[in-house]
């Protein structure tokens, strides 16, 4: 059992000032891991205040200082692999070998991107009548979500630190001991008290203070657009700036050249990974028309390779959905599909054979969809896929910028110009052709309701910085 009772507070773990409780299931075993405790106003209001005290001398640490943080950071959070792999695996019930390759992975990724940005990171700018200088934010209050544990926090915790700002972070009350074992990290290592604060609680109660708090000076979420648009409008009654990490609904393109096998593999593994529970998953797959055939053979020959099931198994790729309400919300999701006319190739409602435990959800591929259609307008965060077909490039095109979001898209196929052609149209933050390996130098954000700001590499420390301007200095 992991009863994780106490918040993170000015570098001590502290008692709630509140007796709320809330329990924390495996969701492949549906049974009870563990418990936090739901923090209160008054435990909000001690992290700010613990941040603040620490800002005007963590504010003052050198480039050189802050990436010895980082770097004896990274290098306890490898220590700590295998509690971060099992974790992740318990609380989310993502595969023990996705835990490692992916989840832990990124975690790693974020805290020696940010050392080595650091490294060349330019915080001063000599113009011609001016010096441009690059000022840490002040308190900053990171609310993440429950669907990447370590990344979310990792990226926003490393951008904060590179600037030298302090923070206070709630982490998602579906999936929180990942963030517990950072906080054990930052202890370890022995960041100056008051850095990093930790608060578990409900979006309610502790979500909504951190936005609305008068001493916060940033907010970085990452969640559901109607969580971010919430976020604002508390941001706005202080000025708050605020950045937003949302959901999409990303497309991928098959150009005509491409082969179908690689294809279709592509797109089954964008709902099999994390369960589909990915914000940057392609879910909404738009074919040439005259592939329908080759594809749809390909999807059915390669869909059974991808084993659902018990995340402790080594084979499986795609375990259960993180919780009940996320499996129902998906079950509807799929109902609304066969109800608006989709062709339900394969999957559909229930659960897979043999897997009545559990929060599983059958993998559900939806073919000849129209955009229009509620499964290809509205992020449903599980395992279900969408083809849509199209008559021609720019049909395709068309299609793909047919949305509210713009996190990512994708293209496959083979002649370089259209690849370019086709990444270049999508409006979307980030595009991968031909399932490009991750840059964490490159930005990460959205366009239009898929959020507003970027994260990851340099444009991640940008975030938690201030620009000043300084006339008449030479
Ligand atoms: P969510 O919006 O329900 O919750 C996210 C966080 O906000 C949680 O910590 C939650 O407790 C908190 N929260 C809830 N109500 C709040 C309130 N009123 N004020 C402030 N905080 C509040 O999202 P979720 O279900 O945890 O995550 C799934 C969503 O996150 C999907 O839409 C997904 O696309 C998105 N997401 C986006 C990215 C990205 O980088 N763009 C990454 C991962 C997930």
């Amino acid at each position: 059992m992991r009863n994780y009772l106490k918040h993170y507070i000015n570098g001590e773990w502290v008692d709630s000032t509140g007796k709320d409780m809330t329990e924390v299931y495996n969701p492949a075993t549906e049974e009870v891991i563990g418990k936090i405790s739901l923090g209160t106003a008054e435990d909000l209001d001690k992290a700010v205040q613990a941040a603040r005290d620490a800002f005007p001398s963590f504010s003052q640490t050198t480039r050189e200082e802050r990436i010895d943080f980082l770097q004896r950071i990274a290098e306890e959070y490898k220590r700590r692999k295998e509690d971060i792999v099992e974790t992740i695996t318990e609380e989310l019930g993502s595969p023990k070998k996705k835990s490692e390759e992916i989840h832990f992975q990124m975690g790693y990724a974020h805290f020696t991107q940010a050392a080595e940005e650091l490294k060349k990171f330019q915080f001063v700018d000599e113009r011609e009548r001016s010096t441009v200088i690059k000022e840490p934010i002040g308190v900053s209050g990171l609310i993440t979500p429950w669907n990447f544990p370590t990344n979310q926090t990792t990226t926003k915790i490393a951008s904060a630190l590179a600037a030298g700002s302090t923070m206070v972070l709630k982490p998602a009350e579906l999936t929180p001991f990942a963030a517990m074992i950072l906080a054990e990290i930052f202890d370890e290592v022995g960041l100056p008290k008051g850095v990093f604060n930790l608060v578990n609680g409900t979006g309610e109660e502790i979500g909504n203070g951190i936005s609305s708090h008068p001493d916060i000076d940033f907010v970085s979420f990452t969640g559901s657009v109607g969580v971010g648009q919430k976020t604002m409008e508390n941001g706005a009654k202080t000025i708050k700036k605020v950045a937003l990490e949302l959901g999409g609904k990303s497309p991928l393109i098959v150009l005509d050249d491409a082969d179908p096998e690689y294809a279709a593999n592509t797109a089954i593994h964008h709902i099999m990974m994390n369960t589909g529970q990915v914000c940057t998953a392609a879910t909404r797959i738009i074919v040439p028309a005259n592939m329908k055939a080759d594809f749809e053979e390909a999807l059915q020959r390669n869909l059974p390779k991808y084993k659902v099931g018990d995340p402790l198994d080594e084979d499986v790729v795609t375990g259960p959905l993180v919780a009940e309400k996320i499996f129902n919300r998906v079950q509807d999701y799929i109902q609304k599909g066969i109800d608006e006319g989709a062709t339900l190739f394969a999957g559909g409602t229930g659960k897979p054979d043999g897997l009545e435990k559990g929060y599983f959800a059958k993998p559900t591929i939806f073919t000849d969809v129209d955009n229009q259609m509620t499964i290809a307008r509205e992020e449903i965060f599980g395992p279900v896929m969408s083809v849509i077909y199209a008559n021609s490039l720019d049909e395709a095109m068309e299609i793909a910028n047919d949305t509210d979001y713009g996190l990512a898209g994708y293209v496959v196929g083979k002649d370089k110009e259209t690849l370019a052609k086709v990444a270049k149209s999508i409006r979307a933050g980030r595009i991968t052709i031909n399932n490009a390996k991750a840059d964490y130098s490159a930005p990460f954000g959205g366009y239009k309701r898929s959020g507003i700001g970027r994260e990851w590499g340099d444009f991640g420390i940008e975030e938690y910085l201030e620009p000043k301007a300084i006339l008449g200095m030479d």
